[in-house]
């Protein structure tokens, strides 16, 4: 029988993590996973380039039942701690938008950052390994692999959540969180498009590709100004992808078309001083030519009238729509595309400080698995190395 001081399963962003700062305290370290390689979705994230941490990190930008939970752990390993790492291997990076830092090279320069870190500390990885029964035996976890069993003093779970499951995602973290007297807030795809049918489907499918900035609203949760994307299926784009953490089935969804702007007195004016123009040409004035004529379909919206026979009443209604788009999704993407999984492992069972079970000593919790969701823009990665860093300390 194997026998390791600490055993991880999972090598993404936080097993690696996990376990390159394990190591580096003189622990034995073993990290398995079923993928053939290491770190895929930091491979594929932030369009290749890897957006690997976010300037602006706070708690108030996670969504969790227990909203302070995240506080200590990234208070404790900041953005900027990962930079320094990050220039201690000779990678540089920029800020994009919004306190996104996007490495400079490619995101397979991130993942040969981690995989150095977990070998220079003496951690091994074993890829393409199956993981079957965890039992608790003599205060030590045995876990059956398709490599033979292994004995281990302390467990690290960081399979991470359920999305995309093409790449290998599934709820491993969630089956041992419950054998082991684990609560699991309700999972749910967050930072995923959403899906729409009937008028609208067609409508949105018309302008694919369109882009435009907004101030998207969820009925519960902040708002966000960045961009949204009309695409053959629906609504994407960074504004979308953020509400749709927040989003509740069946719940309506509102649009901003003119943050910051006064939506009433920019028609007054232009019906003051173009007032032979129509309101679909007006509209062209301020949006993408295909997205003004969608938008002068819709109900309420006069298009082809001349902006001098508009009455008050129907310029309050165009403001309405123009500062307040409201309309329900028929639902999301699914599991298939999103970038995250909302809700996990109840953050109640765990140390905030260690990510240590309450009910298993040994056990920990870390990554995307935790009730733990980061808003877009590099709070999830901070997250898995923060999370990751905190259990090192003693796992
Ligand atoms: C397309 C896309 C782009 C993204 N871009 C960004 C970005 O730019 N910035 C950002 O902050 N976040 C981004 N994210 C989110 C980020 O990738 C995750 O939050 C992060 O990877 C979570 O890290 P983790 O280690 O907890 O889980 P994961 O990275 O999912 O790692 C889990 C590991 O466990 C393994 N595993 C799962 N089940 C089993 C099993 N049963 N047996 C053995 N092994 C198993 C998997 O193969 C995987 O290697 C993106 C996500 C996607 C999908």
């Amino acid at each position: 029988m194997e026998r390791i001081d600490t055993l991880i399963l999972g090598a993404g962003a936080a097993g690696l993590f996990c376990g390159a700062r394990t190591a580096a305290r003189g622990r034995s370290v073993l990290v398995l996973d079923h993928a053939k390689k290491p770190a895929d979705k930091v491979r594929i994230s932030g369009g290749g380039r890897c957006n690997f941490t976010n300037l602006h990190t706070d708690h108030k930008a996670f969504l969790s039942e227990n909203p302070h939970f995240p506080k200590s752990a990234l208070a404790r390993y900041t953005p900027w701690d990962f930079c320094s790492l990050m220039a201690e291997h000779e990678l540089t990076w920029h800020e994009k938008t919004l306190g996104q830092l996007f490495c400079d090279q490619k995101s397979g320069a991130v993942i040969q950052l981690l995989l150095d870190e977990l070998e220079t500390a003496g951690g091994e990885l074993r890829l393409q390994t199956t993981i079957g029964e965890i039992e608790r035996k003599d205060d030590r976890f045995m876990v059956s692999t398709s490599m033979g069993p292994i004995s281990a003093e302390n467990l690290v779970v960081a399979t991470g959540g359920l999305s995309i499951p093409k790449m290998g995602a599934t709820g491993l973290a969630y089956d041992i969180a419950r054998q082991f007297g684990h609560e699991i807030i309700q999972t749910r795809p967050a930072l995923v498009p959403f899906t729409f049918t009937g008028a609208l489907h067609e409508d949105f499918a018309s302008i694919s590709g369109v882009s435009v900035p907004v101030e998207a609203i969820a009925e519960a949760g902040p708002s966000f100004v960045e961009s949204l994307l009309f695409t053959h299926r629906g609504l994407s784009g960074p504004a979308m992808l953020q509400i749709s953490s927040y989003w509740n089935p069946s719940e309506p969804i509102t649009i901003d078309l003119l943050p910051g702007a006064d939506a009433h007195e920019m028609i007054t004016t232009l019906k003051a001083n173009q007032p032979k123009q129509t309101l679909n040409a007006a509209l062209a004035e301020s949006f993408p030519a295909r997205l003004a004529d969608m938008l002068s379909r819709q109900p309420g919206m006069p298009g082809t009238t001349r902006l001098a026979e508009l009455s008050n009443q129907q310029i309050d209604q165009i403001a309405q729509t123009l500062k307040a788009w409201r309309f329900t999704p028929v639902g999301t993407e699914g599991w298939r595309t999103a970038e995250v999984t909302a809700g996990g492992i109840d953050t109640n069972g765990l140390s905030s400080r260690t990510m240590e079970s309450k009910h298993q000593p040994g056990l920990f919790f870390i990554g995307e698995c935790v009730d733990v969701t980061g808003w877009l823009g590099g709070y999830n990665f901070q997250w898995a190395w923060a999370s990751g860093a905190a259990a090192a300390e003693v796992a």
